[in-house]
């Protein structure tokens, strides 16, 4: 079974806010971690992986994409997880929406749909999905720019939202982490399983 997993850590420590309204959370930070205990568990699966992003500065949208797209060009077994978490508001003050969510462009290939249905099962199996409204299919479609940009298999995930006071426990705490780290991780191998 050949694998690659091309993991992106949304944003940089430049990028302005994007943080919990207590300043504990950095969403690029965080994602940075994520991504490192995800391409661990994944290695540890036997699959291979890569980092978009290695630099701890936010890369472009572009750039991003243009990376991802090289890769995807001799490695056709591809696919691309963007790691996010979702905000409400402009992260000032804490808000009340919470829970986890999957994202693919309009028109994403079957295999992109594929997949996010499969990140939104174990999500869903978790309990996850916080008190918004889920579509049916399980993930939701968006004109993002890393989603319309890519030319593997791409879902951009909005782990929990970083203004909702018991999404940012959830996701400093340890047990928080592990649980995104294995949602992401037995999607993608169940995604390459079939
Ligand atoms: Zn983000």
């Amino acid at each position: 079974m050949k694998t690659y997993v091309i993991i992106d850590n949304g944003h940089g420590d430049d990028t302005a806010g994007k943080c919990s309204p207590d300043g504990r959370y950095h969403e690029w930070e965080w994602t940075r971690m994520a991504a490192r205990r995800l391409m661990l568990e994944l290695k540890g699966r036997g699959m291979t992986t890569q980092l978009l992003v290695p630099e701890d500065h936010d890369v472009d949208l572009r750039t991003r994409c243009r990376r991802a797209n090289e890769i995807y060009r001799y490695s056709p077994e591809a696919v691309l997880l963007s790691l996010h978490s979702n905000a409400s508001g402009d992260g000032t003050a804490w808000g009340d929406a919470s829970g986890w969510s999957a994202w693919v462009a309009p028109g994403a290939s079957r295999a992109s749909r594929r997949l996010a249905g499969l990140l939104s099962l174990e999500a869903s199996r978790r309990n996850l999905f916080g008190n918004r409204h889920t579509p049916a299919v399980g993930y939701w479609e968006r004109g993002l720019y890393i989603c319309r940009n890519t030319l593997c298999p791409t879902v951009l995930t909005e782990n929990m939202f970083h203004d909702h006071r018991g999404d940012v426990d959830f996701l400093l705490s340890d047990e928080g982490l592990d649980e995104i780290v294995q949602l992401h991780a037995d999607a993608i191998e169940r995604y390459y399983e079939d």
